[in-house]
């Protein structure tokens, strides 16, 4: 099948190769001219793993190719799938629709008889309907790759979900993913408003899970427990399980935050504030820990930063990724150098990102040398190099041995052996 993939971002551009990789032609379109140039050589503008191999593979099989032009997708394809961003508006918590409506405007008057468009893009519940109108055919499907496993994610998802208006496009996206539901893969079909709101209610489900086992930790703060056991002991009960149960800094990226924040506003309009109150609170849950991780490395610098050097270990939302969006590990580096300290952020991957964010910060390409005259190290994001550091040799360069895990990712008590003074979140130690 022809199909065009609309906004070429992590979503879009995994999706487009992950397409032609089953078997169709594809064109991939995005407004930044940039990103195009470098999908279109081979490059991929972002880290995922995989995807590089799966880029090169189809452009080299000629069934994959990048462009500008809507007009040009329209005349091509036969399904058109949409992959713009919907982030935060600003001053709001609402979703930006404007890049959705912007493509889905587009293509309207250039669409081939028959032309099927399909969003991805995470969007509140009924956005769909209110566009209803504006194409012929419009179906919702939408998205659940994660970050670091997003080709995995895409060519074995857990389920398929398509909200559709007709049994003939139901048809069609059967056609497009066969390859995919030949394997098994569960088949989810529904109206567009339960698509939509299937995603943002995984979401939702998925903070909460993570503030849950985050409020558990600011009790066992209080009282000398400890989370990580504690999780681990809830989690062997297969109705809770032990996923998503990590303590530690919160959740960030570019989905998680500004999906709950635009749920609660698309419920508010509903008049249904009081049905998603509770998000209010993961919300709120979510950004004390960051707040506790900036206490507890003053605390190990003693009470004050001014005049310190703090060492931040991860800049990125999450490990295997380069995604700085709403990274809660430069949230907690800024936070620390608004309070007077020289701050030094390593991260594996994402350090390209964070300085175009945040060129006041220092930046190091190697952890171990980031940490050198550090009198604070902050473990902010889990990348499994940070489990490989060799805590005597660490305790060589710094300036004072300080440790705050704030992604019980470490061997704690190896590190203490080796003369660190620790701090971790949701444990007392
Ligand atoms: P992104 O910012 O990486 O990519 C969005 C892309 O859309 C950008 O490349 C941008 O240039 C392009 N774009 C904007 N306006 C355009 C237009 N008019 N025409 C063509 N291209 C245009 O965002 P993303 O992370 O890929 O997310 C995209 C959507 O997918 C969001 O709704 C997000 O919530 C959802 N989603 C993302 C993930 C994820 O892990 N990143 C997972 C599931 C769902």
């Amino acid at each position: 099948m022809r199909l065009t993939v609309i906004g070429t971002g992590y979503l879009g551009a995994v999706h487009a190769a992950c397409m032609a990789e089953i078997g169709h032609e594809v064109l991939g379109v995005d407004v930044d001219e940039a990103k195009i140039a470098a999908l279109a050589e081979g490059r991929a503008p972002f880290y995922e793993p995989g995807f590089p191999e799966v880029l090169a593979r189809n452009l080299e099989n000629g069934r994959l190719r990048f462009g500008t032009s809507l007009a040009e997708a329209a005349a091509f394809g036969d399904v058109h799938f949409v992959c713009v961003g919907t982030p935060q508006r600003p001053g709001s918590h609402a979703a930006d629709l404007r890049y959705v409506d912007a493509v889905v405007g587009g293509l309207a008057p250039h669409l081939r008889p028959g032309a099927l468009v399909v969003g991805k893009s995470t969007v509140p519940v009924g956005t769909a309907a209110r566009l209803a109108g504006s194409v012929p055919a419009l179906a919702w499907n939408p998205e659940f790759l994660r970050e670091g496993f997003a080709v995995e994610d895409t060519l074995r998802p857990d389920r398929l979900v398509v909200g559709v208006t007709s049994a003939a496009d139901e048809q069609v996206l059967r056609d497009v993913y066969a390859p995919i539901l030949a394997t098994g893969t569960p088949w989810v079909s529904t109206d567009p408003a339960t698509a939509e709101l299937v995603k943002v209610a995984a979401n939702s489900f998925l903070a909460t899970k993570i503030s849950f086992i985050n409020a558990m930790a600011e009790i066992c703060e209080a009282t000398g427990a400890d989370v990580t056991t504690l999780a681990s002991a809830i989690g062997y009960d297969a109705r809770i399980g032990n996923r998503f149960l990590r303590a530690g800094v919160g959740f960030g990226g570019g989905c998680l935050p500004k999906d709950i924040r635009a749920f609660r506003h698309r419920a508010s309009e509903l008049g249904l504030a009081d049905s998603v109150r509770f998000l209010h609170e993961v919300d709120e849950i979510n950004q004390r820990r960051r707040t506790r991780a900036v206490d507890l490395a003053r605390e190990l610098a003693g009470g004050s930063f001014a005049g310190t050097s703090v060492t931040v270990l991860g800049a990125t939302f999450k490990p295997d990724s380069d995604d700085i969006r709403d990274s809660p590990a430069l949230a907690v580096a800024n936070a620390i150098r608004a309070e007077g300290a020289r701050v030094t952020v390593h991260d594996p991957q994402g350090i390209d990102n964070a300085r175009a964010a945040y060129p006041d910060l220092d930046y190091s390409p190697k952890a171990q040398k980031a940490c050198e005259g550090a009198h604070v190290v902050v473990l902010a994001t889990e990348w499994a190099e940070y489990r490989e550091l060799d805590p005597a040799a660490v305790r060589e360069v710094v300036a004072a041995p300080a440790l705050v895990d704030a992604r019980n990712a470490l061997d704690l008590p190896v590190w203490r052996a080796a003369g660190w003074e620790v701090r971790a979140l949701g444990r007392s130690l």
